[in-house]
């Protein structure tokens, strides 16, 4: 029996009758199920961000699959000086959907075992939030229903995220017992009858070493690109607030968090309100902590006192969503950025300090327009500006404009059929995408 003593849990004290009462939580991160994933500072930011709200009363356990500094390392990784790398992964038989796609399916996360052993250790749980991200990843989801609903049968499962958002009605078939779509969290918190104290931070401590950090200043962007998920997700731009970001980052650095990537989907919008006094602070505490931006930053608002800010700042590797030279596709598709502004904004971030090799140009191929996309051309366009391609392999997202196109090639209505590698061979020939990816490697060669 436990001593009716006090101690501390995350700077609050608590009597142990106290914890015996609270709600047991089991928080997952999914494995992925896809030809390829890579540890591009990915972590479960929505999940941990709901398990701080919930960590002063409930019980937390997490468990994320795809944790390289606990288990879901590859023996051939080499991580790179950013801390990204390879998970540990295994081949496995393609789905019937990919019969077609000449290439190697894998499961890439710990393995099934060591999650079935983390339930058994520490059921039973009162409900188990499950991260989802891609919506063509949802065979994982599955495989982890599965192994709760063995284990653990009396325990609630809940979806959110990206897929539970999306593909709804599709989530409600895979054997959980809530679906959680869209931002708001009013519907989870009446579920699972907690209080939230949303002035809590994300739930880093649930890792035993965090490896990458993950930061986000605002939610949503001023665009609706016809390609993008984020315009259905969420009304208009918001920012969190200097005031959490800045807590936020104090904390990760505390933890010894040593790369931190912004999942923001706008970085540089509002930059005056949001960004850049945020950059500000972090210069101000002289830390040596480096910066990513994954989620493609738009060229257009690039300028060179923000480019000079983010490179005293610690960001490090700049991603720029550049897509396509051709005018008439930019125009068609939202009219996000032009090549004028692309090359001006790599011109500014090199003045300012930041290594070409470290930039970045994504490229969509696979697009369903992408008659009038002009890859290639596009492709030595970037390359003349001496930075880094990457081709962005189109996944096709039910209810964008672009995504309804796709019809032509698959059913929107199953999800597997988003896949990007898939879809890109369906869509372009398996010759043609090959081609257009060892372009794409020369063209790296010689920047
Ligand atoms: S600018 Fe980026 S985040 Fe915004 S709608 Fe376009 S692709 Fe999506």
């Amino acid at each position: 029996m436990l001593k009716p003593s006090t101690f501390k849990i995350e700077g609050f004290f608590y009597s142990p009758y106290i914890v015996i009462f609270m709600k047991k939580i089991l928080l997952v991160n999914p494995p992925i199920y896809d030809f390829s994933a890579y540890d591009f500072w990915l972590r479960p930011y929505g999940l941990l961000t709901v398990a701080g709200y919930l960590q002063n009363s409930a019980q937390l356990f997490l468990f994320d699959y795809l944790d390289r500094q606990s288990g879901a390392v590859s023996p051939k990784d080499q991580p790179d000086e950013f801390g990204r790398g390879k998970f540990l992964d295994k081949i496995i038989d393609r789905p019937i959907n990919f019969k077609g796609i000449p290439r190697y399916y894998r499961r890439f996360g710990k393995p099934r075992e060591m999650f079935r052993q983390f339930i058994l250790e520490h059921q039973t749980f009162d409900f188990v939030l499950i991260q989802t991200v891609m919506t063509y990843w949802q065979i994982g989801v599955e495989e982890a229903i599965a192994d709760i609903r063995d284990i653990c049968p009396e325990a609630k499962i809940i979806l959110g995220g990206v897929y539970a958002t999306i593909c709804r009605e599709h989530a409600k078939t895979i054997g959980a017992d809530f679906i959680l779509s869209g931002t708001d969290l009013g519907p989870l918190w009446d579920y699972i009858q907690i209080t939230p104290d949303m002035k809590q931070l994300p739930y880093w401590q649930g890792y035993q070493s965090p490896g990458n950090g993950i930061i986000k200043l605002a939610d949503g962007c001023p665009f609706k690109c016809t390609y993008c998920s984020v315009p259905k997700i969420y009304e208009g731009f918001k920012s969190r607030g200097l005031e959490r970001a800045v807590r936020e980052f104090d904390f990760m650095a505390l933890l010894g968090i040593r790369n931190i990537a912004f999942y923001d989907d706008s970085l540089l919008h509002k930059t005056d309100e949001v960004l850049g006094p945020f950059l500000k602070y972090v210069v101000s505490q002289k830390t040596c902590i480096n910066f990513h931006t994954p989620n493609a930053l738009n060229a257009r608002f690039i300028k060179p006192d923000i480019a000079e800010l983010m490179i005293s700042a610690g960001v490090k590797t700049f991603y720029i969503g550049y897509e396509s030279n051709s005018v008439v596709w930019q125009n068609n598709t939202g009219g996000k950025v032009c090549t004028s502004e692309f090359k001006q904004a790599v011109n500014y971030l090199a003045s300012a300090g930041a290594n070409r090799k470290n930039i970045t140009a994504y490229i969509i191929i696979g697009h369903p327009d992408d008659d009038i996309q002009q890859v290639e051309q596009s492709m030595y366009q970037a390359n003349e500006s001496g930075v880094k391609i990457m081709l962005a392999e189109f996944s096709p997202i039910p209810g964008t404009e672009d995504g309804q196109k796709c019809s032509k090639w698959v059913d929107m209505s199953v999800p597997l059929n988003h896949n990007k590698t898939a879809f890109t061979i369906w869509s372009k020939g398996f010759e043609e995408s090959n081609r257009l990816k060892r372009l794409c490697k020369k063209l790296n060669k010689i920047i």
